[in-house]
Parts: structure tokens; C-alpha cells; sequence
């Protein structure tokens, strides 16, 4: 490696200034384990953000994708994709739905569901259909998905914001109930099974339930952006299969490809025929290695057992972590250690930003999202050995924050 200061190697000046990045340029990864480009390694908790499913130069993922880069990367849509109809009947298996649409990203998923939801609404006669969507929700960042997201600080300077939309709060029947009563415009409920970027924040079975009903009840789409928290994180394939339940349309995208990048709406009977030839597209979407990747995920994931391994690693992690902050818990400092699986969050009662550098510095990537909440999404093949490090760093500097 030639000498180049780590200060130009971990620094963009001609990128966009849209992230609030740390000073580390990352070169490489084995597992769950990275090297930055000056050598040094972290424990990867963060997994580029729910997105690394089998870690780093997984050895079966690698082959398979080398091998469909060697024969095509992107062909398009004029065409047919077979492993579009593996993947699509893979997922349609693991969910209890029926028709998949394939896009990139997770806003592109969410956008195709609000598609739906909206021509579903005109299909029926309603001109001006509404969606419910909740606080503290976040579904990306394009104009309609920054519209229903339930942050001010993303929504700030990019208005007029969409309309049709109603919030409220999660897990409240009775206000989901005030909110609709009497309105002919409803279409759709639209919320995550467990908040990501909104602090880690799980519906409770219960409502996902009482949503269900409902939804049958008052013919709406029950739609659930499983964008983070799907795709085995949980220790299920989606994470509102916890409730024994089945929505109308489920957004993926993060861990579906492994780190590349694929998205995919999942459809039930309800909404699979909505789009027609010419209501809906998009040029990257399906391409032949997005869907390599997919499929290989998911076999991969099979074969390793990665859904139990996200329960047990993630149920030891939780567990672990409360026992080493039992004291911060009980005074409260901490306020609670939540999620479910490999999708945990740690709610402090201060803002905790500063432990994002401060774990880097000890060779761990988390990190911390709606100012107090320390956010743990490794990959799915994460050890127990690796959840008792990250305590081992993580709860010394969480300790030291709380008593500054
Ligand atoms: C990350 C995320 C999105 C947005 O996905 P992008 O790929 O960044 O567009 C949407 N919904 C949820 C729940 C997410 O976590």
C-alpha cells in the first residue's frame, strides 16, 4: 500500500455532503470482522446497516457471484429473467403471499407499495385515496417516502410533502380507530413490523392482529415495510410472522441481496393484480445479478440456519448486554434494552451520538439512531463470541457516557 495519509483516504470533498460520516475508510472484510485502510479491524455490529446478511466474503456467496458476473450482469426487463421467478417463488413460499415485483432499494419497494395502494383506492371508485402511516416511521427518502415518514429532520426543506396521508401513533388501536372512523378514502394502513430508524420500536403482536382485523373488516391494504426487520433478522423470515399473520403487501430490500442491492414488494391476492403492463417499472430492478444474489442469500441462508442463529446469538446479546447494565437499568440510565433477534436497540436516557466514534476507536461499528437509541443489526452470522465482545466494549463505554 503506497503512504497516503488516513486523513485523504477517508475523505470525499467532491461527494455530496449528505452524511455525517466517521473518519474511516473501510478496504476489506472476512466475516463479521473489517479492516479499515490502514489496517486496523472492527467487529462489524452494524452490518452495513441491516444489509450484510452473511457477513463479509461469505465463501459460498462470493463463488455464485463471481460466477454471474462472468455470464451476465444486467440484461432488462424487455426480457425474461429466470432467476426473477426463482427468487420470486422463493419468497412468495416464505411469506404466504403470491406476486413479487422486483426493484433496488428499499424507498423504490415503498414507493411500489404506495403505487399500489393508491390504484387500488381508484380501482374501487375513490379518487382521493388516503394511507395511514405512523410517528416515528421511516420509509426513505424519496418525495412520497420522506412523506410518510415520521421525522421532521427528513422532511424539513423538501415540502409541499405528498398528501394522503394520516398519522398515528404505533400500537394504539383506538387512535388508528378516531383517526379512520367515517373517512370512505382510506386504502391502506403502511407501517414497519419493528421501527428502525426510529429507535428500534416494535408493534405489539396484539395490534398487528387488531391492524389485520381491521384491514379485512374495512377492506384495506395491511402493509408492512419490512424493508429492515425482515429477511431472517428476527429469527422469522419477516417479522410480523411473530404475530401469525399475513399482510397484502411487505416491501423488502436491505438484507435480500447481502450487500447488493435488491428490493423487492411482496403482494398477497388482495394486491397482485393491481399493476397492469405500463403502470409500473424500473430499469435496474431484477437485473440477473441483483437476482443471483437473492436467490444465493436465501439458499445460503437455509443451509447455515441463520434464522435460528438470529434468535439464539440475538437472544444471548440482549441478554448479555442486560446483565452487564443491570445497575444503568434499574436507576433508569438505561431505559430499556429492546427488538427482537439481531435487531436490538439500547435506549439511553441522554443522547449517545458520541459512542458511534468512541466504540470505533475500540474496534466496533454500531450504530446510534433517533439520538438515544444505540442500534445492533450485525450480520446474521454473528457468533456468541462476537455478541460477548460487543459487551465487552460496548457496555464500559456506555457506563462511562452515563457518569460524564
Ligand atoms: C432503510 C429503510 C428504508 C429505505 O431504504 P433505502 O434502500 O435506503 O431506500 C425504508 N424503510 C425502512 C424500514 C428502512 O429501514
Amino acid at each position: 500500500m503506497t503512504a497516503q495519509s488516513p486523513l485523504i483516504e477517508a475523505s470525499s470533498p467532491h461527494v455530496m455532503n449528505t452524511y455525517g460520516r466517521l473518519p474511516i475508510a473501510l478496504s476489506h472484510g472476512q466475516g463479521c470482522r473489517v479492516w479499515d485502510v490502514n489496517g486496523k479491524s472492527y467487529l462489524d455490529a452494524l452490518g452495513g446497516i441491516a444489509v450484510n446478511t452473511l457477513g463479509h466474503n461469505h465463501p459460498k456467496l462470493v463463488p455464485a457471484l463471481q460466477d454471474q458476473i462472468s455470464k451476465i450482469i444486467h440484461s432488462c426487463n424487455y426480457y425474461h429473467v429466470p432467476n426473477q421467478e426463482v427468487l420470486a417463488k422463493k419468497l412468495v413460499e416464505l411469506s404466504g403471499m403470491t406476486n413479487v415485483f422486483f426493484c433496488s432499494t428499499g424507498l423504490e419497494a415503498n414507493e411500489a407499495a404506495l403505487k399500489l395502494a393508491r390504484k387500488f383506492g381508484h380501482d374501487k371508485g375513490i379518487e382521493r385515496p388516503e394511507v395511514v402511516v405512523y410517528e416515528k416511521a421511516f420509509h426513505g427518502r424519496s418525495i412520497a417516502t420522506l412523506s410518510a415518514t415520521g421525522n421532521p429532520k427528513v422532511q424539513a426543506g423538501f415540502g409541499p410533502l405528498v398528501e394522503g396521508f394520516i398519522r398515528v401513533p404505533i400500537n394504539s388501536l383506538e387512535s388508528l380507530k378516531a383517526a379512520t372512523d367515517g373517512n370512505p378514502n382510506v386504502v391502506a394502513v403502511f407501517f414497519e413490523a419493528i421501527q428502525g430508524e426510529g429507535g428500534i420500536n416494535p408493534m405489539h403482536l396484539d395490534y398487528l392482529r387488531e391492524v389485520r382485523a381491521l384491514c379485512n373488516e374495512r377492506d384495506w391494504l395491511m402493509m408492512i415495510d419490512e424493508v429492515q426487520c425482515g429477511m431472517g433478522r428476527t429469527g422469522k423470515w419477516f417479522a410480523h410472522q411473530w404475530a401469525g399473520i399475513v399482510p397484502d403487501v411487505m416491501p423488502l430490500a436491505k438484507g435480500l441481496g447481502s450487500g447488493v442491492p435488491v428490493g423487492a414488494v411482496v403482494a398477497g391476492p388482495k394486491a397482485a393484480h393491481i399493476f397492469q403492463p405500463g403502470n409500473h417499472g424500473t430499469t435496474f430492478g431484477g437485473n440477473p445479478l441483483a437476482m443471483r444474489a437473492g436467490v444465493e442469500t436465501i439458499r445460503i441462508m437455509e443451509e447455515e440456519g441463520l434464522l435460528d442463529n438470529a434468535a439464539n446469538v440475538g437472544a444471548h446479546l440482549s441478554q448479555a448486554l442486560a446483565d452487564a447494565l443491570a445497575a444503568e437499568l434499574a436507576r433508569g440510565a438505561v431505559r430499556e434494552i429492546r427488538g427482537q433477534g439481531l435487531m436490538i436497540g439500547v435506549e439511553l436516557a441522554k443522547p449517545c451520538g458520541a459512542l458511534v466514534q468512541q466504540c470505533a476507536d475500540h474496534g466496533l461499528l454500531i450504530s446510534v439512531t433517533a439520538d438515544t437509541v444505540i442500534r445492533l443489526v450485525p450480520p446474521l452470522i454473528f457468533t456468541k463470541q462476537d455478541a460477548d465482545e460487543v459487551v465487552s466494549i460496548l457496555s464500559p463505554l456506555i457506563q462511562q457516557l452515563l457518569q460524564a
